[in-house]
């Protein structure tokens, strides 16, 4: 049918009306609703942008940035504990990695980003919570071959706190999972910001009242977390976690947590290991840089060992921070 185009929804902001096409009449719907700006956008003073800080709801990228058109870019989370940095020689090695697995030019020195991960800290005036770190291959017009030698990465750093109280209280009562095939790339040992599978998988946990979703291969092994590295405690009472191969990303906190393990004498196994495995384990829990170590009492409805968090997984929550590095 033919729209004249004065019947096309006018644009006149929030008061006009639109109208909309019912059977064959056109009629006019209410006022659309004025957008509502996100809270958390405002709560965000500032971030840095590509060489600037700007307030965190003004904070924008072009349209023609390979991150938003290709997710042609890779991150990092990290933990802010005390006004500290948690582990940042790692999260800013693994960076390096997985910015040369792509390809794309490290955009500035490490002490610079050193010095902006703080000031994007001091500027949102976090003392506990998370910094987040994403650079992509920058802007050019969209093509999917590199753009040409010289084109600048772009660089976005926010910082946000959290409310850790919160979180301890989620550890002591420990949280659901629930399984999915594992529909990603073979890459997923870079740190890309290519996340629609893990986005669906979390969706699809939350949905079923779950905090996190456990990929699972096509052998029926467990791979990792939607957005966090799964561990279980056989019933030997052996910590058994996937090897870092390409199948899994190489989460710091995984790296930090054998550690911890070693040092008070566990047994550490590092094997795939199957959801009917996990289902009959002593304990499950997953690590993250946001979540540190957290109990998982539930895996697709089954609970696991007592159904309440583990004392290895609390264990090693509580001692975890004695070994990771702050600066
Ligand atoms: N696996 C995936 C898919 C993740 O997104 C994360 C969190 N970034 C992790 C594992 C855990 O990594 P880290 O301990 O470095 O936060």
């Amino acid at each position: 049918m033919f729209l004249p185009r004065m019947l096309t929804p006018a644009r006149k902001g929030p008061a006009a009306n639109a109208i909309a096409l019912a059977g064959n009449q056109l009629v006019c719907t209410s006022a659309p609703r004025t957008p509502q700006p996100d809270r958390s956008l405002i709560l965000l003073r500032s971030a840095y942008v590509n060489g600037r800080y700007v307030p965190g709801d003004r904070a924008v990228v072009h349209i023609e940035d390979r991150g938003y058109q290709f997710s042609d870019g890779v991150y990092e989370v990290c933990e802010v504990r005390d006004g500290c940095i948690i582990d940042e020689r790692r999260h800013m090695a693994r960076l390096a990695r997985s910015l040369d697995e792509l390809r794309i030019a490290m955009p500035m020195s490490a002490s610079a980003l050193g010095i902006v991960l703080r000031e994007c800290l001091r500027r949102n005036r976090v003392r506990d919570g998370i910094l987040y770190l994403q650079i992509t291959r920058g802007v050019a017009r969209r093509d999917h071959a590199f753009p040409a030698p010289g084109t600048k990465p772009s660089v976005v750093v926010t910082a946000r706190s959290m409310d850790f109280a919160a979180n301890e209280r989620t550890a002591a009562e420990g949280i659901a999972v629930i399984t999915l095939p594992d529909n990603r790339w073979e890459r997923v040992d870079i740190k890309s910001v290519s996340l629609l599978p893990n986005v669906l998988a979390k969706q699809a946990a939350r949905e079923q009242g779950a905090k996190e979703a456990w990929f699972v291969d096509r052998h029926g092994h467990v791979t990792e977390g939607s957005s966090s590295n799964a561990w279980i405690v056989s019933k030997e009472g052996k910590v058994v976690t996937r090897p870092a191969g390409k199948g899994i990303l190489r989460g710091i906190t995984r790296g930090v947590l054998i550690d911890v393990i070693a040092a008070h004498g566990l047994e550490l196994e590092e094997r795939p290991f199957t959801t009917e495995e996990a289902y009959g384990a002593r304990e499950a829990f997953l690590t993250s840089a946001s979540q540190l170590v957290l109990p998982v009492v539930r895996i697709d409805d089954r609970p696991i060992g007592n159904g309440a968090p583990g004392s290895i997984a609390t264990a090693l929550r509580a001692k975890f921070h004695q070994h990771a590095e702050r600066t």
